[in-house]
């Protein structure tokens, strides 16, 4: 009989998550502009850009030896810079909060 619980859905993750994070890190550091960086606007920036991007879920069942960093495909890697760019735009020019 088929049991939900019996299966490691925490071994699905989407590659696309960490990828953002890293990323937005890497652009905020440079970032010309003073924006907000509070816990709010950055977990909208992460949201934001997630939300625009293909997702990318894989079983991570093997470890690293499979976890690709997703920047080796240029289309992914173009898309990904591109859109936590717009989102630190969009929400540091638009903070969701007073
Ligand atoms: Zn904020």
């Amino acid at each position: 009989m088929f049991d939900i619980n019996n299966y490691e859905f925490e071994n699905l993750v989407d590659e696309g998550r960490q990828l953002v994070i890293t990323e937005i890190g890497r652009q905020l550091a440079a970032y010309p502009k003073k924006i907000c960086l509070c816990n709010d606007c950055i977990l909208d920036i992460a949201a934001m850009a997630l939300n625009s991007l293909q997702p990318r879920y894989r079983c991570s069942l093997l470890g690293s030896i499979y976890q690709s960093d997703g920047l080796s495909d240029p289309e992914y890697s173009a898309s990904l810079k591109h859109a936590v760019k717009v989102a630190i735009e969009r929400v540091g020019s638009n903070p969701g909060h007073d």
